[in-house]
């Protein structure tokens, strides 16, 4: 067997700037986190990302990311394989930062980049963590709420959000209420200390959902005095019911034998019980992605580069490694995954 890859993985896609080492697939196929380190933008309270001043944090950070995340790995840049960074959808001032580092690294040490789909690295990042073989997966984050199974070669869509995404759900109605984005950790604390549920609207159509309806009247709701809690409950327990009865459906369609919750919002111990129980229902097993690598990191990113790498894809050209901040995943080939 030949001997398992060093990648260097470059998230800065939105909030996040991240670089990892990653190695493998070694026996088994298994893929390890050498090192992961981050460094997070953050909105002034009650404001959200504005992509320029992200951009320029970003910018700011990436040289001290980048050489603390090879000395922890203990991974000289001339060691590496392969260098994968976002190169899309995502933040376009954001996006240019992290592919700057990864040209930069490719071109001085001669270390073949791969351009990776961001959501596609979380799905990836989600099955190598959890050992998932064929899942159906849930995917909710800040840029994405949708149920994927893969089909010849693709991830294709079997649900997905007609308008705002979760996160978003979570971070504009924290916002409304004076937090600093990202929320959803805050709300989860303050719905576990309520136990009233305020009726909100529920919205699926087909199998697909629509919050914007539940954003407007939540916030309405948080407005009376002393109803902050119960809100951010009723929000909660309203928007994960949506996505629990639509992933119950996709599981029934598609008949995979497992759910995988990945995303930033897959850290929320409320969503993942009503998919745990939802699962238990339908005799299927639930994984849900750690919450330290649930949300954006450099790990994912390098993860599909690992898995690029690996099934023998050749690197970009320096100039082709450019970004895309429009670039949907049902449109990527994963061939490495027969
Ligand atoms: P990502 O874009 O994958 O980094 O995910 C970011 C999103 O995850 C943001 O909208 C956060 O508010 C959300 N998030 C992070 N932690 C939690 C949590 N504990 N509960 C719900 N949402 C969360
Ligand atoms: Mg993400």
């Amino acid at each position: 067997m030949s001997r398992p890859l060093l990648c260097l993985g470059v998230e800065s896609t939105a909030h996040t700037f991240s670089c990892a080492v990653l190695e493998g697939p070694g026996r088994g196929g298994r893929i390890r986190v050498l090192s992961d380190v981050r460094r997070a933008y953050r909105p002034p309270d009650g404001a959200g990302i504005h992509p320029r001043e992200a951009a320029r944090h970003h910018a700011a950070r990436s040289g001290e990311v980048l050489s603390e995340c090879l000395s922890a790995a203990g991974v000289p840049a001339p060691g590496l394989d392969a260098v994968a960074y976002s190169a899309g959808p995502g933040l376009g001032p954001c996006l240019r930062v992290g592919a700057v580092v990864a040209r930069a690294v490719s071109s001085m040490h001669s270390v073949p980049v791969y351009p990776v789909n961001h959501a596609v690295g979380h799905i990836d990042l989600g099955m190598a963590l959890t050992g998932a073989r064929d899942p159906l997966v849930l995917l909710v984050s800040g840029g994405h709420t949708m149920l994927l199974a893969l089909v010849g070669g693709r991830w294709r869509v079997f649900g997905e959000t007609l308008d705002i995404t979760l996160g978003q759900l979570l971070d504009q109605f924290g916002r409304s209420l004076g937090f600093a984005s990202p929320c959803g950790g805050r709300i989860e604390e303050m719905a576990s200390r309520s136990s009233r549920c305020i009726p909100l609207p529920y919205s699926v159509r087909g199998n697909d959902v629509s919050f914007s309806g539940l954003l407007s009247a939540a916030k309405a709701a948080a407005a009376a005095p002393g109803a902050a809690d119960d809100a951010c409950r009723s929000l909660q327990e309203t928007a994960f019911a949506m996505v629990a009865e639509a992933s119950e459906r996709a599981l029934s369609f598609t008949g995979r034998g497992e759910l995988l919750v990945a995303g930033g919002v897959a850290a929320n111990a409320r969503l993942s019980g009503m998919l745990r129980s939802a699962c238990r229902r339908h005799r299927r097993a639930f994984l849900a992605v750690p919450p330290e690598y649930s949300g954006d990191c450099g790990s994912q990113i390098a993860c599909t580069g690992i898995l690029e790498a690996s099934a023998g894809k050749a690197g970009a050209e320096v100039r082709d490694a450019f970004v895309r901040q429009s670039w949907r995943l049902d449109g990527v080939d994963v061939g490495y995954r027969g």
